[in-house]
């Protein structure tokens, strides 16, 4: 079943004298109970911003966001309200996520009190600490405060917060990123087993490619606010289509065949507010042909389903890929 539809959104925000700075640009893409998607990108490809346009979090410059058949734009605050706690969303840093000032169980407590769910406190508290055991926090931290645990407890914590309103979709911005290697591993774990527990959908926001390929089954690739590919995981990691795509997977030493495989990228991505004319790509492509620089790429369906923008991709139909 479809949960999330989100077609064609645009953000632009007003950057100086009729400048324009382009974060997302007519990014689509649905998804379905009990999947994953992930995006992902550099910092500053419209990842984050995505996921916020996702939540209703940030208003889009237009397009449409629809969720479980509802179109979230046009509901206003009580439907809204009651909407969102199918749709909760775990940040990059858990100490920012929480109040220092409350112990960390009134804080998986809260949203229940707030949304007026479970019949008294004690009843909160019950589930609160069936949770914390759910997501492997003993029930002694249930009483201490934020900056008592560490960051792989802290972010447990958050997960508990979460999931206390039993969503449906779970939004995750860089959930690890701040957490050492193999707590982060274990907290992807508890992801996995929560997802085969519950169902739920998850909006997997990272920069790591890495940990993406263990937990998504689709993957849309980012790149100054557009999806320049995207297709089920595995097919995109063993056999990337897109230049940038290729790039990045083959910066992962564990995923690429030989070192001499790795496509180093000239620079940093061009400025949102100066896109470059044709592929927005072009400047850093290691395969650009001069029709790059005059036409920008469609992102079109190829043979095998997935989506591609490039013009060398087969999809496109119009050009033979020169060898690399
Ligand atoms: Fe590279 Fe051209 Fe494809 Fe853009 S359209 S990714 S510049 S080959």
């Amino acid at each position: 079943m479809t949960l999330l539809i989100v077609d064609n959104i645009v953000k632009h925000y007003a950057a100086g004298e009729r400048r324009i700075l382009q974060a997302v640009n007519g990014v689509s893409f649905t998804l379905a109970a009990n999947r994953t998607l992930g995006i992902v990108g550099e910092s500053g490809c419209g990842k984050s911003t995505t996921a916020k346009l996702a939540l209703g979090l940030v208003p889009a410059s237009s397009g449409r966001i629809s969720f479980a058949g509802r179109e979230i734009s046009a509901l206003r605050d009580a439907r809204w309200r009651s909407l969102r706690r199918s749709m909760q969303m775990v940040y990059q840093d858990p100490l920012a996520a929480l109040d220092r000032r409350l112990t960390v169980g009134e804080q998986v407590i809260e949203p229940l009190t707030i949304h007026r769910l479970e019949a008294n406190h004690a009843a909160r508290r019950e589930k609160a600490l069936a949770l914390f055991a759910s997501v492997g926090l003993r029930s002694d931290l249930f009483t201490r405060y934020p900056h008592e645990l560490s960051g792989g407890q802290r972010q447990r914590v958050v997960l508990a917060r979460a999931l206390i309103l039993e969503p449906r979709l779970l939004i995750c911005d860089e959930p690890i990123s701040a957490l050492d290697v193999s707590v982060g591993a274990q907290v992807i774990n508890l992801l996995q087993d929560l997802k085969a527990q519950t169902g739920m959908a998850y909006l997997f926001i990272s920069h790591d490619l890495k940990m993406v390929r263990q937990i998504a089954d689709e993957v849309a690739v980012m790149y100054l606010g557009r999806i320049v590919e995207q297709g089920e995981s595995e097919e995109i990691f063993r056999n990337p289509a897109h230049p940038y795509t290729e790039a990045l997977i083959s910066a992962i030493p564990s995923i690429r065949r030989r070192s001499r495989d790795r496509i180093v990228l000239k620079g940093d991505p061009p400025n949102p507010v100066d896109m470059p004319a044709g592929c927005p790509f072009h400047p850093r492509c290691p395969r650009a042909i001069a029709h790059c620089r005059s036409e920008r790429p469609a992102l079109r369906q190829g043979p095998d389903g997935r989506l591609v923008a490039c013009h060398l991709a087969p999809s496109a139909g119009l050009l033979q890929r020169p060898a690399a």
